[in-house]
């Protein structure tokens, strides 16, 4: 038996009528940029998120870095960022011309530990971006609190956590803007690269929308120098398809999860946490063993298909070499690093696949 990691051509498939009727009705319309299937998206998706404003835009690197730009941030500026986030949130503040500063997770949430922010702080701060990890909400309320009190923005990449909950609400209108992948694996995701943000401020929403369209809000007129960031109608009319599906695929994902939480006890393995104030939407599930690669050799063995988020952290890549970060001591985030593998999960992951990963991870003991 293979158990493969994702298996995104089921999910399609169960929806694959629909959405070729959607494509099929983007074609007919003549109209292949902008237009009523990507607002009729952005409505949507703004509502489901309780947000007043959704911008699509060509990607989730393009939400951050638009929604960043939008807000007046750029060079000479500091973001606090999560030291174990992927490297599209750091990139991001760099597209800016600002300097991505990290601080360390809490290694039982995997996400930005709200009490460690404070002291990253210095004048030049500007804001935090604060990542929801592996769909599990992060810590908001004392990360709102500091940044109200210091006079700093707080922003949200949501990248792997569409649907997710924290304290009984939804993601995507908690802070001054959120930013979202369609990336075709995520929770909710296009038929290629997609993207948007949300948020509440009417300003901020259609400078996005400029910044994204050569920074022009009428046509031939630049207001200012823009990119050409833009969701296209062929996604949007597929997600339109795909949303309402969402809190089910989520809710089995969340099964799926339930069974490794309640199944899965082995003392060399450390299954999530989950704060009682976060429902989290399972974009991966992440356990973390100090015998890993032996892990991952007994999980292949058994045909289990695992992937790790991630092997190298942000501060540590080449890419990153010549900045400060590269020097600072994050340990966390290279302990997190060394030890997370990600098992299957997804929304149509049969769940005797879930009990045979179940079974092979109560077989298995470190050498
Ligand atoms: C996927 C992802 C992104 C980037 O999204 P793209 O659509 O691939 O540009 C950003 N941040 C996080 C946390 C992600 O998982």
């Amino acid at each position: 038996m293979t158990i493969p990691f994702l298996d995104l051509k089921a999910a399609n498939q169960s929806v694959r009528d629909e959405v070729d009727a959607a494509i099929a009705r983007v074609l007919d319309s003549g109209w292949l940029i902008g237009g009523p299937e990507v607002e009729r998206f952005e409505h949507m998706f703004a509502a489901y998120c309780e947000a007043e404003h959704c911008i699509g835009v060509g990607n989730g690197l393009d939400a951050l870095h638009l929604l960043l730009r939008a807000a007046g941030i750029g060079p000479g500026d500091e973001v606090i960022v999560a030291s174990n986030t992927f490297i599209a949130t750091w990139l991001a503040v760099d597209m800016v011309g600002a300097t991505p500063v990290p601080v360390e997770a809490n290694s039982a949430t995997h996400n930005l530990d709200p009490t460690l922010v404070e002291q990253a702080i210095t004048s030049r701060t500007r804001a935090v971006l604060v990542t929801h990890l592996y769909g599990q909400p992060a810590d908001l309320d004392p990360l709102l609190d500091l940044c109200r009190h210091h006079g700093l923005k707080l922003f949200e990449d949501a990248a792997q956590a569409h649907g997710a909950r924290y304290k009984g609400r939804v993601l995507g209108g908690h802070s001054d803007g959120v930013a979202w992948s369609f990336y075709p694996s995520k929770n909710l995701g296009a038929l290629g690269d997609g993207g948007a943000v949300t948020c509440n401020d009417a300003q901020l929403a259609s400078r996005i929308r400029a910044l994204g369209n050569y920074g022009s809000e009428r046509r031939y007129v630049n207001i200012e120098r823009g990119v050409n960031s833009r969701l296209d109608p062929i996604h949007a009319a597929a997600m339109a398809v795909k949303l309402p599906l969402l809190d089910a695929w989520n809710g089995h994902r969340r099964a799926i999860a339930a069974l490794y939480m309640d199944g899965m006890a082995n003392s060399a393995v450390t299954l999530p946490h989950v704060p009682d104030w976060a429902e989290p939407v399972w974009h991966l599930f992440v356990i973390r063993t100090k015998d890993r690669e032996r892990l991952q050799a007994h999980l292949a063995s058994r045909g289990i298909q695992t992937l790790i988020h991630y092997p190298i952290p942000p501060h540590r890549q080449q890419a990153y070499a010549d900045s400060p970060a590269a020097h600072a001591p994050l340990p966390i985030a290279e302990q997190l690093a060394s030890e997370v593998l990600s098992l299957p999960i997804g929304p149509q992951m049969p769940f005797d696949h879930a009990q045979a990963v179940i079974a092979a991870i109560r077989d298995w003991s470190p050498a």
